[in-house]
């Protein structure tokens, strides 16, 4: 399978949204890899493919991990910047997310 660089990560670790799965110690610290779909073991140093994904595994339940602080967010890899996610800032002001919002998400998120 060929790699593809992310442009951006999650502002939590993968732990946070229930990530988990991987023949490694259990002591071994992970992270979000350069990788698309890998993380980083620092202990192995490499990159691999966990075995659940967590909750990217199906539809996301925006409202209520918002309500429990687990932040979707993300951060530009090149440029460090903090992208909001609109639907999650919607749920935190009780109202509905704009179209506008969305394109400019998406628009963030293109490579
Ligand atoms: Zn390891």
């Amino acid at each position: 399978m060929e790699k593809i660089k992310r442009t951006h990560v999650y502002v939590m670790p993968p732990q946070s949204y229930e990530i988990s799965g991987w023949p490694v110690e259990p002591s071994h610290q992970v992270d979000w890899s350069e990788y698309e779909k890998h993380l980083w073991c620092f202990g192995c140093e490499k990159d691999f493919i966990p075995e659940n994904d967590g909750i990217f595994g199906g539809p996301i339940p925006i409202g209520a991990m918002t309500m429990l602080g687990i932040s979707l967010d993300r951060i530009n890899i090149k440029t460090h910047e903090v992208v909001k996610n609109p639907y999650a800032q919607a749920v935190l002001e009780k109202r509905e997310v704009t179209e506008e919002e969305i394109e400019r998400f998406r628009a963030t998120w293109a490579k």
